[in-house]
């Protein structure tokens, strides 16, 4: 296809080409096959979509929308992705490499992501304030914060764009969001879905490409009135600074260094299973990847050595390998990072019980690398203290409940951890105590689109899902009626 014919950019309700008609193609991070060819947007390009959404709010074309109305158009959204749930899933998968398993487990959570925020759109009705007086008429109103300037990673392309969409239009935004350059697809069908529904033009925007350029402006543009970010806290700290000049809203999602605590008293087979997924689900790929097992003394050789032959026969393959337990990372500079990080981790007196290396000959055209397991670890060793967002689990033990809880909250991050035990005294305790935004008890992984999801410290700021992740999305105006206006006299008349 030539470049000008590659229209994949959506702005002002058209699938349009970068304006310098530059292009990117895509590749399978897991076999190496061509996805296929998008457009690479210009910064001059996300000005005109954020013009369009500018234009497209102000007009209240959306915003005016009842908000009963909107909430169905989202419950449309859902019902749209599960009838193209295949197209979807394949999609995701190939631009992730992650097993279509995998990915069609996603496009489910993002089908109830819709369904939430469909529900709950006409659930703000704002509040009478008691003024003290029966002639002043106060009330608090919710309104949409405006247009809201979406940046999003590669590791779950359409949920974490779902998590902001869909609360942002329930609330009568304008948005442009640009996912990240290596995974566009799949946001590109929700805007199809979107617009084949009657979206009007210039209420979502799509841009493509590279975050400093395409992503900036996003950031630093006076028309965006918020900056929904999700992704590492380097790119995180950058988005924040620039929003600084405009002193616009920002939200942040960032990274987790999450601890899976598992005392002695604890399911064994339970929490020797789920300490696998809660490291290994999805290459370790996951912002809340339970990757810091921390592990009561009395149990932790038998548990490691069972977890260290586990990992060991953990069979890596391509999205369509029906054999594949897991999939690649997403790129060969991203498998170098991990390379690195379990490198430094090993020289920093880290023991290598498994893994360390990246996939066999049977895999090199992907990115794959070994499920790992990294034993001995000191709360200062760099594969402790930094996120290797790779499948690396690293071990450090425990002997006291206090012991276990300051371990876990030994981090700058603080979005997720579990606590394992079968003494609900101590899972209570332990769950209260740890600075983390999402604890399991004697579980890991699951979350729910009802409850709020987001970071202590480092792992962010604001939440995303449950009330609060709509409540990010509109700005509270207080209007305040005097239903029988007077001369106050307050400057005597002269
Ligand atoms: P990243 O920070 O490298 O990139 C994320 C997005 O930011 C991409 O779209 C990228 O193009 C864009 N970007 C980069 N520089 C930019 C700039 N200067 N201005 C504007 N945009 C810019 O992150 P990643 O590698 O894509 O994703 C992995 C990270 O995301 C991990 O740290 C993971 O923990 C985190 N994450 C967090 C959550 C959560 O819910 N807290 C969820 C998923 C992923």
């Amino acid at each position: 296809m030539s470049a000008e014919k590659v229209q994949t950019l959506f702005i002002d309700g058209a699938w349009v080409p970068a304006s310098n008609a530059a292009t990117r193609t895509i590749y399978c991070p897991g076999d190496g096959s061509e996805v296929g060819v998008v457009s690479e947007a210009t910064t001059e390009d996300t000005e005109r979509a954020i013009a369009a959404a500018r234009r497209a709010f102000e007009s209240g074309v959306w915003a005016d929308r009842p908000a009963a109305e909107r909430g169905d158009f989202l419950l449309a959204v859902a019902d749209g992705i599960q009838e193209r749930k295949d197209e979807f899933a394949r999609t995701e998968a190939m631009d992730t490499g992650k097993r279509l398993v995998e990915a069609e487990g996603d496009m489910d959570d993002i089908t109830a992501a819709f369904r939430h925020f469909g529900k709950i759109a006409d659930h703000y009705p704002g509040r009478l304030v008691d003024a003290g007086d029966p002639t002043v008429v106060s009330r608090v109103v919710h309104e949409p914060i405006g247009v809201v300037g979406m940046i999003t990673p590669w590791n779950f392309p359409l949920l974490q764009a779902s998590w902001k969409i869909a609360p942002a239009l329930a609330a009568g935004n304008s948005f442009v969001i640009k996912p990240a350059e290596l995974t566009p697809h799949t946001t590109m069908l929700i805007v199809d879905v979107m617009d084949k529904l009657g979206l009007p033009a210039g209420v979502a925007n799509v841009v493509l490409g590279d975050g400093g350029t395409v992503g900036a402006p996003l950031s630093t543009h006076k028309d965006i009135d918020l900056v929904s970010f999700t992704g590492g806290v380097v790119t995180g700290r950058k988005i924040a600074e620039s929003a600084a000049h405009t002193v616009k809203d920002v939200a942040l999602e960032l990274g987790g260094k999450n601890p899976n605590v598992i005392f002695a008293d604890a399911d064994y087979d339970a929490a020797l299973d789920n300490a696998l997924n809660a490291g290994f689900l999805d290459s370790g790929l996951v912002c809340s990847a339970g990757t810091r097992l921390i592990i009561q003394d009395t149990i932790a050789e038998q548990f490691v050595d069972e977890l260290v032959r586990r990992a060991g026969n953990i069979v890596m393959g391509g999205p369509f390998d029906e054999k594949a337990e897991t999939g690649p990372l997403i790129s060969s500079e991203h498998r170098d990072k991990v390379t690195d990080y379990v490198n430094r981790g090993v020289e920093a007196g880290a023991r290598l019980r498994t893994g360390g290396h990246w996939g066999g000959p049977e895999h090199e055209n992907g990115y794959f690398y070994a499920p790992t397991v990294l034993d001995q670890c000191t709360a200062d060793n760099p594969a402790v203290v930094e996120e290797g967002f790779g499948p690396v689990i690293t071990v450090e033990t425990f002997s006291t409940e206090d012991e276990a809880i300051a371990i876990a909250n030994d981090t700058d991050y603080g979005l997720a951890g579990a606590v394992w035990s079968s003494d609900s005294g101590v899972t209570n305790r332990v769950s209260r105590k740890l600075r983390h935004g999402t604890i399991w008890i004697n579980d890991y992984h699951p979350y729910l689109p009802q409850a709020e999801w987001g970071g202590f410290k480092q792992s962010g700021i604001g939440r995303e899902l449950g009330v609060t992740g709509m409540e990010e999305y509109t700005v509270s105006k207080h209007i305040y009626e005097n239903t029988e206006p007077a001369v106050s006299g307050w400057f005597p008349q002269k």
